[in-house]
């Protein structure tokens, strides 16, 4: 598979054409992207809630759900609306094996970690199964955060948080369910990688925070300081 993907990105150099709609790009682009995307792409640029990210319609600074409960993060954040294009490419980057994708995302990731001014003193991720990444051959989400590291010039810490439990898809789920789904499944094993530091978390898509929730639970036990979140797509709340 490595080397089929070697041979695909020879084929198809990465910068020639737009991730989203495969149009020919002539300028040079760091985002893979044609023009016409650059500018259609569900960006996410209403007013949000401080705490989540979702959109929220009112005046109030977090949105119900952050008013009524306690969140283990500061802050999340994500560049875009899980729909149309960004589906489909999230979809490609996820199941296909188009496992280059995480350059051109991870560049729109490093511009919307400047646009919030985020501070992160280290950048992880949300870790998937052991018997997953056999399957799947790497973690998406993984493979962003390094990404992210690299153009950034944070430290990134891998292997320092694992999930102990196969857990049922989020998306099947209600909320209380996804709650349960997702106790104690992820578990801090480097003591020292969060101590007293500012950490994000980075993750492909957003749903109800739950996951992304729980791993910043375990890495505070492990004494962090602030945790942040950065993901891909935020899944659109319908209210
Ligand atoms: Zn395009
Ligand atoms: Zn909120």
């Amino acid at each position: 598979m490595e080397i089929f993907n070697g041979l695909l990105n020879l084929l198809y150099p990465e910068n020639l054409t737009c991730i989203f709609c495969d149009e020919e790009i002539f300028d040079n682009n760091t985002f893979c992207t044609c023009e016409n995307c650059q500018k259609n792409l569900p960006f996410i640029k209403e007013k949000v809630c401080e705490r989540c990210g979702d959109v929220i319609k009112s005046m109030a600074t977090f949105c119900d759900h952050c008013q009524k409960s306690k969140t283990y993060y500061d802050k999340a954040r994500s560049v875009f609306y899980y729909k149309d294009e960004i589906r489909n490419c999230l979809k490609k980057f996820k199941f296909d094996g188009c496992k280059y994708l995480y350059k051109p995302f991870a560049k729109f990731m490093a511009k919307k970690y400047k646009e919030e001014s985020f501070d992160c003193d280290v950048i992880t991720y949300v870790p998937i199964h052991e018997t997953r990444l056999k399957m799947r051959g790497y973690n998406q989400a993984e493979l962003l955060a390094k990404e992210l590291a690299k153009i950034l010039n944070l430290p990134f810490v891998e292997n320092a948080i694992i999930k102990t439990k196969k857990t049922l898809a989020q998306a099947d789920l209600n909320y209380k369910q996804r709650q349960s789904n997702l106790l104690n499944v992820f578990k801090v094993v480097d003591k020292n990688a969060f101590k007293n530091k500012n950490v994000l978390i980075v993750d492909d898509i957003f749903t109800t925070g739950a996951t992304i929730g729980s791993c910043a639970g375990e890495i505070k036990k492990a004494n962090a300081n602030k945790v942040f979140a950065l993901t891909l797509a935020h899944t659109i709340i319908e209210e």
